[in-house]
């Protein structure tokens, strides 16, 4: 840019910033301001310009000049970054990069996938072991070429390779890879695919045999396919998008996008759910496939079982699934860092991030505070964990289920290295509440100053990091479970609240979970604990089909475990009245992947009554009216889509409702969404919009998941206020 505005001097990358000097006439100079913040590479981010004027000697050209030394100070890592379009055609035309798979510029390609240590630098990558050839460094030494100190640079000759396993032999020339690939998926069958994060399972999304197939391969799992599309077009053949919706899937990020579908894929993709997980193409290799196939949507989901992580290692890949599949596609870039696709959806017309990992991770999330050298340890459902490093929140990749093994051995060695990484000195360990969480039980084994949040707490907090609100809000906590204050399971709460502290203002009634987690994975017991609370023993007789399908020996001994108080906690969740109300009207009696109850609930409400069932606001907020009427309906014989909208109303109206009552009590305006059960698209959408209808100003997540993969943020800004406040 400078060279094209006739300017002279030197531009440097320091680790506080990128540092220009321009010698030149004023309207040069003026054109290259602009240039620079309308034309940054798009994976960039300008965080802010200042220009200062100084006495310099006359520069005799423009140049880059070395990096300064690296400190401590600030230290970005970028996230991977899809193939630019340059480099698509850089793949039809440029000799030595013909149909290359690996090919990628400044631009774009692996990032925080492949980087073992800071500086950012080739020997510090996975891409130590290629040495690059004569082309190449040309390319990379060269200031005004694309390819510029592109660490991760290659080409066909110097670059890694593909190679294709079957369990007769060993394909190592690309293009009969690229055509065998093709043959296997067309034919329906099976194909393990290393990628940029980790080892994806893929088949036509169109075959129901081959959907079937890799079904059966990933046992016990029973959740939507993510699918990725050829382009925005075949997409459309499914699916009508937004604007919002389709930048979102042409980001660089390439994340999954959750599109309500108008007609379905093979059955076995979205296993009755009406939304589809739907991506674009990221990788050179995905844009060669489709490119030699008619097909045009492929199910493309994580290599792991059940709750581990996403498989990276190509002994273990191989091992498992040599045999199970028709074939492997590996290749020797090592995957150092493990990130899966990250998961989105559009809520009106801004983003929410449901999953955060490839193409945000490690990107920090700026805070208003100082959190340096705080650790937050997250929670454990869907833990992702917090580094504190000045005033950037570096919230790790999605981690997983930490009750697994081998999650559980992730998310150390990621916590490890993210200390390392960005150079953090621990000296706070920040945890949730329950003692009983693995994140807990880890903080503790470290010997340094420890604080414990309430769980909901963190959640608002997360929330308010993210929009930067340092003062008293109305936080409305949702969820599935999270222990509170008082030993009860929380999970429906409205806390009046800051950073600093908070007080539980308004909740939903007690009611027993008999067998505790038992409860959560069969939700037709909560359904029993609602029903035997408004109608005792009468209840077992009632004509409800759900109750049909519950055996007599078993109901009897759930009862008696709420009669006895054995193993029966009493919770005050919304996600359990949403599992409650899914198996009541025999939508989901019995949850096989976590929260498949209220999504199931969800995707069967329709139509746009306005609705609600009668509730009872006091000290606790009872919905034995709204139980009442919902059997009634049921008796009655009204539709579950209409019962499941009217149930969705009524939640949104209780919101309306203690926030008003909240409000002139308080005088508070701002309110604060956050909590799993906000990833429902109806309630959010829907509360939002009256809320904001009524001059209430919403702040709902963004950047940060509202599961429990945004809880590590609120941990650390709660940790930072309270330490800069002297509390801690
Ligand atoms: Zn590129
Ligand atoms: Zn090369
Ligand atoms: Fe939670």
């Amino acid at each position: 840019m400078a060279q094209n505005n006739n300017l002279k001097g030197t531009v440097e990358n320091r680790n506080d910033g990128v540092l220009v000097y321009i010698q030149g006439g004023d309207k040069d100079v003026q054109q290259f301001k602009a240039d620079v913040e309308s034309g940054a590479p798009p994976a960039s981010g300008i965080r802010s310009v200042r220009i200062t004027e100084v006495s310099k000697p006359d520069f005799a050209d423009f140049r880059i000049v070395s990096s300064k030394s690296f400190s401590d100070e600030i230290t970005l890592v970028s996230p991977d970054i899809a193939v630019c379009s340059d480099c698509l055609e850089d793949m039809k035309r440029q000799p030595g990069r013909l149909n290359h798979p690996f090919v990628n510029c400044t631009n774009c390609g692996p990032r925080f996938s492949i980087i073992r240590s800071l500086p950012y630098d080739r020997s510090k990558t996975t891409m130590d072991v290629f040495k690059m050839c004569g082309d190449c460094s040309e390319e990379y030494e060269n200031v005004l070429d694309r390819r510029f100190h592109a660490q991760p640079v290659a080409c066909l000759g110097c670059g890694p390779r593909y190679e294709l396993i079957t369990c007769s032999r060993t394909e190592r020339n690309f293009s009969k890879i690229l055509a065998e690939l093709i043959k296997i998926l067309e034919a329906g069958g099976t194909v393990a695919i290393k990628g940029l994060g980790g080892y994806f399972l893929a088949c036509d999304a169109a075959s129901q045999a081959a959907v079937s197939k890799l079904r059966q391969l990933k046992i016990r799992e029973n959740k939507p396919f993510a699918v990725m599309f050829a382009d925005l077009n075949a997409i459309h053949e499914y699916a009508n998008t937004t604007p919002t919706e389709e930048q979102l899937l042409l980001s660089w990020k390439r994340p999954i996008v959750l599109i309500r579908a108008e007609r379905s894929l093979a059955p076995g993709v979205s296993v009755g759910f009406s939304t589809i997980g739907a991506m674009l193409p990221y990788m050179p290799l995905h844009y060669l496939l489709f490119e030699h196939t008619g097909i045009k949507a492929l199910v493309l989901t994580s290599g792991n079982f059940s709750d581990e992580p996403i498989l990276i290692d190509d002994k273990t890949a191989l091992d498992t699934f040599k045999e199970s599949c028709d074939a492997v596609l590996t290749h020797n870039r090592i995957i150092h860092n493990r990130v899966d696709d990250s998961v989105t959806m559009v809520v009106g017309r801004e983003t929410s991030v449901l999953r955060r990992s490839r193409g945000y991770v490690p990107a920090p999330v700026m805070v208003d505070m100082n959190v340096e050298g705080i650790i937050a340890t997250g929670a454990e459902l869907v833990n992702c964990f917090c580094v504190g490093k000045g005033n950037q929140a570096l919230l790790s990749q999605h981690i997983g289920d930490l009750k697994n093994m081998e999650t559980y051995i992730f998310y150390q060695e990621s916590l490890e290295r993210f200390i390392e990484l960005f150079r953090v000195d621990p000296e706070l360990y920040v945890c949730d509440l329950h003692p009983e969480y693995l994140s807990t039980k880890y903080a503790l084994t470290k010997e340094k100053k420890l604080l414990q949040v309430q769980h909901h707490h963190a959640h608002i907090a997360s929330c308010m990091a993210e929009h930067a609100l340092d003062e008293k809000v109305i936080g409305v906590a949702f969820d599935g479970a999270g222990l509170g204050d008082d030993g009860n399971i929380w999970g429906g709460e409205f806390l009046i609240s800051d950073f600093a502290s908070y007080t539980r203002a308004v909740h939903f009634d007690y009611v027993p979970m008999p067998g505790g987690d038992m409860a959560t994975l069969n939700p037709w017991r909560m359904a029993v604990s609602y029903l035997y609370r408004i109608y005792g023993i009468d209840m077992v007789w009632m004509d409800l089909p759900f109750l049909k399908k519950t055996d007599p020996a078993v109901l009897k001994m759930v009862l008696q475990m709420i009669d006895q108080n054995i193993n029966t906690p009493y919770t005050s969740s919304v996600g359990r009245l949403f599992d409650a109300v899914s198996a009541l009207t025999n939508v989901c009696t019995v949850s096989g992947f976590h929260a498949e109850a209220p999504m199931r609930l969800e995707s069967v409400a329709s139509g746009d009554s306005e609705a609600v069932y009668k509730f009872v606001l006091g000290k606790t907020i009872v919905v034995d009216t709204m139980i009442k009427g919902i059997v009634k309906d049921l008796i009655t014989g009204v539709s579950v889509q209409d019962i499941s909208l009217k149930f969705h109303n009524t939640i949104g109206a209780i919101i309306l409702d203690v926030v008003r009552s909240l409000q002139s009590l308080t005088g508070i305006n701002k309110v604060v969404l956050s909590g799993g059960t906000f990833q429902n698209r109806y309630l959010i959408e829907h509360t939002v919009k009256r809320l904001r209808s009524m001059d209430f100003e919403v702040y709902s997540h963004r950047r940060v998941p509202c599961n429990d993969g945004g809880i590590a943020l609120g941990q650390i800004a709660i940790a930072a206020k309270k330490r800069e406040s002297g509390q801690w």
